[in-house]
């Protein structure tokens, strides 16, 4: 018997190490991560970077309080503004913090301005933003809010997908949008460039901040530093955190100068958030990001793997409805002949494969962006023997039926 919580349905299966983007277990199987943690893991298992920086980090300052100047932090903070839509920077543990801090920003910039009311923020089914109560009353799905007392007043919540419908909505409460560019639980599902933009002239036209969830889908995931590059506009406020620490515990909340403002001394705060240890390893990944290359890299990963399932569907259409998401965030929807988290488990245990499932019956697959074309291939071959395993096993119950 554990001694953890029963919170997660485990496998028993436990790894040692990791090299690139393999994974090795106790006993010494490799396996190959198309999982990475859930998109966490960026640059793969034991980058030497990484692995230099955090050796040289350990000798230094792990910890002070944010009541001290933390440089690691400060440059960090703004390298992140360099490269994006903000000027502001909060950084946190966690993607569910980071999401707080984003809500919490929306609201308090609408209060300090006099409009005490206006605290309602417009999201969408099918989204994930974490597991406080904040975040799953943000996000709405009643399976994750049931059986926790009444969830944080505040959301309403809308299919993604249609502009008139949100528009519609809005009222003299509403805030902000809150959306994921693209939806990762839910079952990977890319908002298109158009309604990305529309979502955008809303906010413009009723001044109300767009606020975007990027925890999973940035960070150079979609072959675009963050995604809502590809729809060519900006947020007010964004979530940040997975890829950023490249596995050691950082998120960050970003948002433009103008509403950060009001985030006074007294409005926010973090025990551990943004220490110097976290920080000086999210300056080792930003400078592996951020080499010349590397997001393009991802770009191209993207669109090869793309093509490989294009493929895979062509061949097995009695398992593939379609293919979904964006970049090295890719999602294969399953027929009802396939559970998705049975899949995950035989591509684990019969072919050495490491992925993930999602909402809505979907496989999702999310490499470390360092992952290569014969990588690429090895996993589309893994994923075709597990479908031809399925059609053998098909045959074999039609003949002895
Ligand atoms: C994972 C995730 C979160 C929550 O992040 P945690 O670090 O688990 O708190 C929030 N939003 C999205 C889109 C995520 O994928």
């Amino acid at each position: 018997m554990s001694a953890l919580y029963g919170t997660y349905a485990r496998s028993p299966l436990a790894f040692e190490r990791g090299e690139g983007v393999r994974l090795i277990s106790q006993d010494g199987t490799r396996y190959l991560d198309f999982h990475a943690g859930i998109a966490v893991n960026a640059l793969g298992h034991s980058d030497p970077h990484l692995v230099k920086t955090m050796k040289e980090a350990a000798e230094k300052v792990w910890h002070v309080s944010n009541v001290f100047t933390i440089p690691e932090g400060e440059r960090l903070a703004q390298r992140l503004c360099d490269a994006t839509f903000a000027d502001s920077v909060f950084f946190t543990n966690s993607g569910a913090e980071a999401i707080e801090c984003a809500i919490k920003t929306a609201r308090h910039y609408f209060w300090a301005r006099g409009e005490k009311d206006r605290y309602e923020i417009i999201a969408f089914t099918g989204s994930f933003h974490g597991r406080t109560l904040a975040t799953i009353a943000a996000a709405g799905n009643p399976s994750y809010t049931e059986g926790f007392g009444p969830p944080l007043e505040g959301f309403v919540h809308l299919k993604p997908g249609d502009l008139k419908a949100v528009e519609a909505a809005i009222t003299a409460k509403t805030c902000a949008i809150l959306i994921e560019p693209v939806q990762g639980e839910g079952g990977v599902t890319a908002m298109s460039a158009e309604y990305m933009r529309g979502l955008r002239a809303l906010c413009d036209k009723h001044g109300m901040l767009l606020i975007l969830d990027e925890v999973q889908c940035g960070y150079g995931r979609t072959g675009k530093f963050f995604a809502h590059e590809w729809a060519g506009i900006e947020p007010d406020i964004m979530a940040v955190a997975k890829g950023i620490g490249g596995g050691f515990p950082l998120g960050a909340c970003l948002a433009k100068g103008e509403v950060a403002k009001s985030m006074v001394p007294g409005t926010h705060g973090s025990t551990y958030g943004g220490n110097p240890l976290a920080c000086t390893i999210g300056n080792a990944v930003l400078d592996r990001i951020m080499e010349p290359g590397f997001i393009e890299h991802v770009d191209k990963m993207g669109q090869l793997l793309a093509w490989h399932l294009q493929q895979l569907q062509q061949r097995y259409p009695q398992y593939v409805v379609e293919l979904r998401g964006k970049g090295l965030l890719a999602g294969i929807k399953l027929t009802d002949a396939v559970v998705a988290r049975e899949f995950v488990a035989r591509l684990r245990d019969d072919h050495q494969m490491l992925t993930q499932g999602a909402g809505d019956n979907v496989l999702r697959l999310l490499p470390p962006l360092i992952v290569t074309e014969p990588d690429i291939e090895e996993a589309v071959d893994k994923l075709g023997a597990a479908f031809a395993a399925l059609d053998a096993e098909t045959a074999k119950e039609h003949v002895t039926a």
